[in-house]
């Protein structure tokens, strides 16, 4: 299998600097913004982010985390029989940035907004991502993109985290 790194420790550390400032300035400031991670990689992603805004800005912001699997439209289970794993971020009025590492077909972002609006109703939500691989399957785009990597559908990208992983980085398997 062949392999090439495309963000190093240092690409993501740049990126993600690069995103938390589009955030303040898009957003005129950080009020009433808080700022949602989906399970699983899209969580030390949406940590990264958070602390980082946190830093300029010299704020603690809210930072939570979802698990939309039972929302997927190809999971067949009624959602209502999962039991919620307890979002307890009070979206209500809020500006919602949900994070993610990778945008493919925009399913997964899909069920993110269901989720997040069957738990109150935000004022905006927008989206940041890592990694934009292309093929969407749903009239859905990032707000906030790391880097676009056009990829054939076959083509996997591997997301490291510390947190998970060895080291930060990004690398493209074929
Ligand atoms: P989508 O729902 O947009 O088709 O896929 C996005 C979700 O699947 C994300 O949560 C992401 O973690 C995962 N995903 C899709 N394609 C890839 C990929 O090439 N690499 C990684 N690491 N995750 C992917
Ligand atoms: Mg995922």
């Amino acid at each position: 299998m062949e392999k090439a790194k495309i963000m190093d420790e240092k690409a993501i550390q740049r990126a993600v600097t690069r995103i938390s400032h589009e955030i303040i300035e898009k957003n005129k400031g950080i009020d009433d913004i808080c700022i949602v991670g989906i399970k699983s990689k899209g969580i030390p992603l949406a940590k990264m982010i958070a602390e980082k805004i946190g830093q300029i800005e010299d704020v603690d912001l809210p930072c939570g985390f979802i698990d939309i699997t039972a929302y997927r439209d190809d999971v067949t289970r009624d959602r209502h029989d999962i039991k919620d794993e307890g979002f307890d971020l009070d979206v209500h009025d809020k500006t919602v940035v949900l994070v993610d590492d990778v945008l493919f077909t925009g399913r997964t972002i899909r069920a993110a907004l269901d989720y997040i609006i069957d738990n109150g109703r935000p004022k905006l939500i927008q989206l940041a991502v890592l990694i934009d691989r292309g093929h969407r399957e749903l009239p859905i785009r990032a707000d906030y993109v790391g880097k676009n990597v056009p990829t054939s559908r076959l083509e996997k990208v591997q997301v490291n985290f510390k947190e998970f992983d060895q080291e930060n980085s990004v690398i493209i398997c074929e």
